[in-house]
This record gives structure tokens, sequence and C-alpha cells, in this order.
């Protein structure tokens, strides 16, 4: 049976690209039965009808998948920081990083507008992509009024299935645009699929870029804990988890246990203290599985 990628999902259709050919597909196979919906990102098997039309007969295992949008097998995530306009904000990246983490999904933090920057701003953003780099992210810096300013992005996108993540207006679709000109792609028509009421939105679709694929829209626009158990979340923090082996207490969650090597290190300065103070932050949330925002 021949196998293929999801590209696209549209009007009860299934775009499946094999090699260079797209096969339209509607589904009909025992997934039906089971109540799994094919997603964009899904390996299938398929039975061609013509060269262009054919059905989904199976669906691959997934590695995850993700409901905004509906999206499966995502490898990274590109969280989009401004430098400023919006500001640079500690607090959201914390919670886009545990977002992405606890979806094993990779994240690499892209930081744009840097042009914007004072020299005196800069020296503040780059103490705190420092301090990123030191837990083992990787910070791009990017403008895209620079020349060539994007293309440190490009070999990051190779070889997998990436979704851009940010709030609306830190740069997403310029970046798109940046990567993929003939997509023209209007400066509001990305963050659109973001705006408040409209997550209904079914439609998504993969482009390729080099050997890579990126969704078309943001993802992790829902910015609440809903599956993470309390117990996982010192695992999305990966400075803590390096400490925590040598908390007293197997399964410590580093809040008022005794003899905690979490707490040790921030007292000590060898993990920043905002970041363990955005853990106790989502610790509470999802205690009490109030969301923030
Ligand atoms: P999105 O909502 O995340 O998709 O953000 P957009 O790409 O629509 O960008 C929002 C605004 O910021 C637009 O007016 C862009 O022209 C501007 N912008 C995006 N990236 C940069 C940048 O690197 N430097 C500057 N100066 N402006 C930028
Ligand atoms: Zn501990």
């Amino acid at each position: 049976m021949p196998e293929g990628k999801i590209m696209k999902a549209l009007s009860g259709f299934y775009y499946v690209q094999d090699g260079d050919q797209m096969i339209q597909c509607r589904g009909r196979g025992v997934f039906r039965k089971q109540k799994i919906t094919p997603l964009v990102g899904d390996y299938v098997e398929y039975q061609a009808e013509n060269d262009r039309e054919g059905y989904v007969l199976d669906i691959g295992s997934r590695k995850n998948e993700l409901t905004r949008p509906p999206i499966a097998n995502v490898d990274q995530a590109v969280l989009v920081f401004s430098a400023t306009e919006p500001d640079f904000s500690t607090s959201l990246l914390d919670r886009f990083l545990v977002l992405v983490e606890s979806h094993q999904i990779d994240p690499l933090i892209c930081i744009t507008k840097m042009d914007l920057l004072t020299s005196d701003d800069t020296k503040r953003i780059e103490e705190y992509a420092k301090q990123y780099e030191e837990i083992g992210y990787t910070v791009l810096r990017s403008s895209a009024i620079w020349e060539d300013g994007m293309s440190t992005l490009l070999p990051y996108l190779q070889n997998k299935i990436t979704v851009f993540a940010g709030q609306s207006g830190v740069g997403k679709s310029s970046i798109l645009n940046a990567i993929r000109p003939d997509l023209k792609l209007k400066t509001d028509q990305i963050s659109s699929s973001l705006g408040r009421g409209k997550h209904t939105t079914r439609h998504v679709e993969l482009l390729a870029i080099g050997s890579g694929f990126v969704a078309d829209t943001p993802g992790f626009s829902a910015l609440e804990f809903i599956d993470l158990e309390l117990e996982a979340l010192p695992t999305c923090f990966p400075e803590m988890v390096h400490y925590g082996e040598q908390c007293k207490f197997r399964g410590c969650l580093h809040m008022n246990e005794p003899k905690c090597a979490v707490k040790g290190a921030v007292e000590n300065k060898e993990i920043q203290s905002y970041r363990y103070h955005h853990y106790q932050q989502f610790y509470e949330e999802i205690k009490s599985r109030k969301p923030r925002y």
C-alpha cells in the first residue's frame, strides 16, 4: 500500500504527499471506527483511485498531537519572542517552554526585532539570551530588516515538522514571508488565525521549506496547562532535572521539601530566581487548575 504524509486538510479532504505527487484523499479506513480523525502531519497508508485521488486507509502511530491547530508529529516549536514591541517576557517564554516540553517537542527560541533595541536594551536582552543558552536552549537573534536576518533559522527547519508559536505581533508572519517569499502572506493573515474566537479553525497546511515542513498556523494559542500533571512540571525545566537528582527525596517537587537541591541551587544563583519563581507560579496554577491567561 502506498504511504505519504498529510500536508493539508480542507473540507473533508486530506492532501497526501507521496514523493512529488499530491493525492486528494477522503477517509475510508479502520481508524473511522476508532473515531480517529486524520491530521495534518500524519503518516498514512492510502489507496489510489487514479494519480490524483484516493482514500486514506490507515494512520501511522503519532509522536504527539496538538489540537490548536490540529496537527500531528510536531518535532519542533520555534518560540518567537520580540526583543521589544511587545516587550520580552521571561514569564511568557517559560510558559511556552513548559507547554512545548510537555508535548515532547524541541523548542528553539528566536528573538526578533533586535534592530529596534538601544545598546543598553541589547545588553539586557543578550543577558537573558545567554541565561537560556546556559540551560541548554538554542537562542537565535534576528530582525526582519537585516539583510539575511532570517537565514540563521533555515538550517534548523530541515528534516522536521516545525510550528511557530508566540504572541500576536512578535513577527511570526514576517519570518515566514522571509523564508518563503512566494507565499506573500499578509502580516496579519497568520495572526488572524490566532485571533480570539477563531479557535474553531480546522484549516492548517504544511509548507515545504527545503527538506523541512512548517505549519502555516501558529501553535500553542491556548496557554493553559490543561493536560500537564504536577509531577511532570519539574521535567519541563531542564536545569531543575539536573539539580533534582541530588534532592533528598525521590520525586521531590522542589516546593516545601527539606534538603531540596533545586532550592539550594536557586540560593546559590546556579538556577535563575525568575525561572524558579515561574516554576512556583505554574505549580500553584496546575494545582488549582485555574488559568492565568
Ligand atoms: P505576527 O503577529 O507574530 O505574525 O507578527 P507580524 O509578522 O505580523 O509582525 C508584526 C509587526 O511587527 C509588523 O508591523 C511587522 O512589520 C513588524 N516586524 C516584524 N518583525 C520585525 C523586525 O524584526 N523588526 C522590526 N522593526 N519590525 C518587525
Ligand atoms: Zn527538590
